[in-house]
């Protein structure tokens, strides 16, 4: 088609001159026409002036139209010459009119190839409207992009085009500011179609995945052999297809956001990390996506470090969170999570706290509300419990992050310390509990006293202090097995008695602590004191022994009995030992009087203390005598105390009072001595060698050398092992000395004699006498005193005297005030006793005398 020159065809518009024309020919006709033929012209005349009206209304309307359209519209001709353009035209194309019209259409679209109207006469042809973007130019050679529309139609026969062009340059610019910022974006960005295809992708796609490529989806869709690409997710599962983000967001139609995918590359051996978000594009009218802009970061890094902290988390035990408080939002790393046991819907601070003990819940939330109002950190130990039941221990830590004026977010890290805090507990418990028994110790035991006596509401608490009786002797008759296996069952006897009513604990050897409160029942310790004594009244099995042991019990009650732990635990051992001394086996509640008997002890044992240094000690000698011939063939030394402020004080108590604060180590240590330089002197005097017997408590066998002082003494003075004779109560047997046997071989081999005093007054442990090397026992006074009337007690001196005989031991009678004791023991073959009867305790020079035969007579009895 040539589109070289215009086209001799008549411009839009011209019919209305051909009228006019016409008409003016009619004039001419008319001029020179009949009256009749005049009417049928003047007809014709009229008719066509009506029809060229009609006409010029018609044109009007048309320019008008053609020219309110806002985009450029051109009239073709089938060759391709403009016809005509509408006032928009001429404005775009920045031509006049004339410039335009007969001019071939590539007058304004320069860029048309040659034979560019046969597709659009096909497709008019069909009947379609043809579309193609082009490039307009205007009169000064700009261009401007331009979609055209082209419709056919017919004029005066002649095929004709009309074309109305759009200007696409604001659409232009749009697409290239999105090209910029597709260019530019460091996020990946594909677009799919529905057979996940890649239609284009951006430049950061390419470097990200590692693809060469010109921005369309070529490379990519070499790239994306399915076969060589394994997808997983942020856990490292394998995805299906159907589970890749894209294909799920073409199924779901929605966009799929934030989703961390691994994508490995099998050729490669490379490992990508994606966060990858899903947009549905849908067409017009259709209700199902056909393309997928698929939007990701490389997260390789971030995973890698992530994973890095993750791991250094789980080993170190600690966790992350940070607390949004804006958006009430708690977030927690795994670790974290772990920690604390709860599953994903642990989303607020709320959530956390409510999974913590009650006192911690409070302290968590008083630090969080310190933390926010002054901008400052805090650091707890808190215990909670996990969904699983197991509780747990953490230490938190938080902080307002620097710079955070509003104290929006909180965050910090959360440390598992459970398993240090088992240990704790472990030890604490350990450090609490006796392990004999699994009860309360000594410790434990005073720490609960004065917790509970220092709470207001619980200071009316009692205290029962319970010693076992006869111990002692199961301990050393049984062995020490026995002795646990006998408190293991006191224990259990007492737990059982006491309930849930008191606090049992070990306070010591064989003593029991029993804590209970007395606000309610104020008779409640004795109550439980009753029920305690009445565990006790069956014997005691042990091994193939029954053994009847018995409990005596010490009351005092908190405040009457003292407002100190240790003050009520000393007065309710007061008690305890009140009760010993008179019944054992029951219970005896603390009373003033007690306190002042036990005053006066105190005072006593003051005194005694200082008494040695004060040189208020004396001994006095009572002879030990032939029954047979009256004859003196001994002394039993026997000590005194003067005190200036206490007067006279009896032995038997002071000893008592010595015994129990352990003077008596000392003071019996000055009596042995003071005795053997009695006897030494005696001897320079003249008087013979004579045999001293001196009394030795259990204590001095406790915890000193008793032999070695002998020794010592006994060389001092230079006298034989046979000048002295020791004598000890049944007490030393029962007592834990660990050397208590070898003490006696030694004493023994020095030539001492070991005697047991008062005997049948105490636990008379019978197998002791065979295996100690003793020589001979004291028959007590408390026998000797009833016969012989009591037939009761003759049959108890028999008794010893017959054990003694077979035994090979000696025996004296201790006590002897009558003649017819006299008689009576010597009867029972005792040839040696001591008593009022021949002399009381005398003075060393009285003693003397006697000896010379200057005795004054025997005191009337
Ligand atoms: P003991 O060793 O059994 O001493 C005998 C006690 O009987 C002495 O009492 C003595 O005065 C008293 N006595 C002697 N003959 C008669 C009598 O015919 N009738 C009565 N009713 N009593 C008589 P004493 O001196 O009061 O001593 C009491 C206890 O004190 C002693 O009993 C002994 O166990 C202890 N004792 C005395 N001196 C010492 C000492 O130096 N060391 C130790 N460890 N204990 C001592
Ligand atoms: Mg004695
Ligand atoms: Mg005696």
């Amino acid at each position: 088609m040539n589109n070289s020159g215009p086209r001799d065809v008549p411009a839009f518009g011209e019919d209305s001159a051909a009228t006019d024309d016409a008409l003016a020919a009619l004039h001419a006709a008319l001029a020179a026409a009949t009256p009749p033929q005049a009417g049928v012209l003047r007809q014709a005349m009229d008719a066509l002036a009506e029809a060229r009206q009609r006409m010029t209304e018609a044109q009007d309307r048309y320019a008008a139209l053609f020219n309110a359209v806002p985009d450029p519209v051109s009239i073709l001709s089938a060759e391709g010459v403009v016809l005509d353009v509408n006032r928009a035209g001429i404005l775009a194309y920045d031509r006049p009119r004339d410039a335009i019209v007969g001019q071939p259409i590539e007058l304004l679209n320069p860029d048309l190839p040659s034979d560019h109207l046969q597709p659009v006469w096909e497709a008019l042809n069909r009947g379609d409207t043809y579309v193609i973007e082009v490039t307009n130019m205007r009169g000064d050679g700009s261009r401007f992009p331009v979609e055209v529309h082209s419709a056919g139609f017919q004029d005066h026969g002649e095929p004709c085009i009309v074309a109305v062009a759009r200007d696409l340059s604001g659409r232009w610019r749009a697409e290239s500011r999105y090209r910029l910022l597709m260019e530019s974006i460091d996020k990946g960005v594909i677009l799919f179609d529905r057979d996940l295809r890649v239609l284009s992708a951006n430049p950061a796609a390419h470097r990200i995945l590692g693809v060469n490529g010109n921005g369309h989806g070529s490379g990519f869709n070499a790239l994306l052999d399915p076969e060589a690409w394994l997808i997983v997710d942020e856990n490292g599962n394998t995805l299906t297809p159907a589970q890749w983000p894209t294909n799920r967001c073409f199924q779901a139609g929605r966009v799929i956001r934030s989703t961390i995918i691994g994508l490995y590359h099998r050729p490669r051996g490379r490992m990508l990390w994606l966060s990858t978000t899903n947009v549905p594009v849908f067409g017009t009218g259709c209700d199902q996506a056909d393309h997928v802009y698929s939007m990701f970061s490389d997260i390789t890094e971030l995973k890698r470090n992530n994973t890095l902290f993750a791991r250094a988390q789980s080993l170190a035990h600690i966790g992350g969170w940070e607390w949004d408080r804006g958006l009430q939002r708690l977030y927690l790393t795994d670790e974290a999570r772990r920690i604390v046991g709860q599953p994903l819907d642990m989303n607020d601070m709320p959530d956390l706290l409510d999974c913590l003990r009650s006192d911690d819940r409070v302290a968590l939330q008083q630090a969080l509300a310190d933390t926010i109002e002054h901008r400052s950190s805090f650091g707890l130990e808190l215990q909670g419990q996990r969904r699983d039941g197991h509780s747990f221990w953490i230490r938190m830590i938080g902080e307002v992050s620097t710079g955070d004026v509003d104290a929006a977010r909180i965050a910090g890290t959360v440390q598992d310390i459970t398993e240090r805090k088992q240990a704790e507990e472990t030890l604490r418990v350990q450090a609490r509990t006796d392990p004999l028994t699994g009860i309360m110790n000594r410790d434990a035991v005073l720490n609960d006293l004065g917790v509970r006596m220092g709470s207001p509401g619980h200071d009316r608490v009692a205290v029962l202090y319970i010693d076992l009786d006869r111990f002692k002797v199961v301990n050393d008759l049984l062995g020490h097995n026995a002795g646990d296996e006998l408190l293991i069952e006191a224990t259990r006897r007492i737990a059982t008695a006491i309930g849930t009513e008191g606090l049992l604990a070990r306070f010591g050897g064989d003593e029991f602590l029993v804590i209970c409160d007395v606000h309610d029942q104020p008779d409640q310790a004795e109550q439980l004191a009753e029920r305690i004594t009445a565990a006790f009244s069956s014997p005691f099995q042990l091994g193939s022994d029954e053994f009847p042991v018995t409990a005596s019990i010490g009351i005092a009650v908190a405040p009457r009995d003292g407002d100190r732990p240790q003050q009520l635990i000393q007065n309710a051992d007061t008690a305890m030992y009140e009760c010993k001394r008179r019944t054992r086996n029951g219970w005896q509640v603390f009373s003033p009087e007690l306190a002042q008997r036990q005053n006066d002890r105190l005072q006593i044992e003051s005194r005694l203390h200082k008494a040695l240094d004060g040189d208020e000690f004396r001994l006095v000698y009572q002879p030990q005598i032939s029954l047979r011939s009256g004859a003196t063939i001994g002394c039993e030394a026997l000590m005194r105390w003067h005190n200036t402020q206490l007067g006279q004080m009896r032995p038997d108590l002071f000893i008592r009072h010595a015994e129990h604060t352990g003077d008596i180590v000392r003071i019996g240590q000055w009596a042995l001595r003071e005795a053997c330089r009695q006897v030494r002197q005696w001897q320079d005097d003249g008087l013979g060698t004579l045999r001293v017997a001196v009394n030795v408590s259990w204590r001095q066998f406790v915890g000193e050398d008793l032999a070695r002082w002998v020794r010592q003494v006994l060389d001092e003075f230079g006298l034989p092992g046979t000048a002295l004779e020791l004598e000890f109560t049944e007490r030393v047997l029962i007592e834990d000395a660990p050397d208590t046997l070898r003490t006696f071989a030694r004493l023994r081999e020095m030539g001492v004699m070991l005697t047991i005093d008062d005997f049948g007054e105490g636990y008379s442990a019978l197998n002791y006498l065979r295996r100690l090397p003793i020589h001979g026992l004291k028959l007590s006074q408390l026998f000797v005193e009833g016969i012989p009337r009591n037939r009761s007690d003759v049959a108890v001196c028999e008794a010893v005297c017959a054990i003694a005989r077979s035994l090979g031991l000696g025996v004296v009678a201790e006590g002897v005030e009558t003649e017819a004791q006299r008689q009576c023991l010597l009867g029972l073959g005792v040839t040696v006793g001591q008593g009022f009867l021949f002399a009381p305790g005398l003075p060393p020079d009285e003693f003397e005398r006697r000896l010379r035969g200057r005795q004054p007579p025997p005191p009337p009895l």
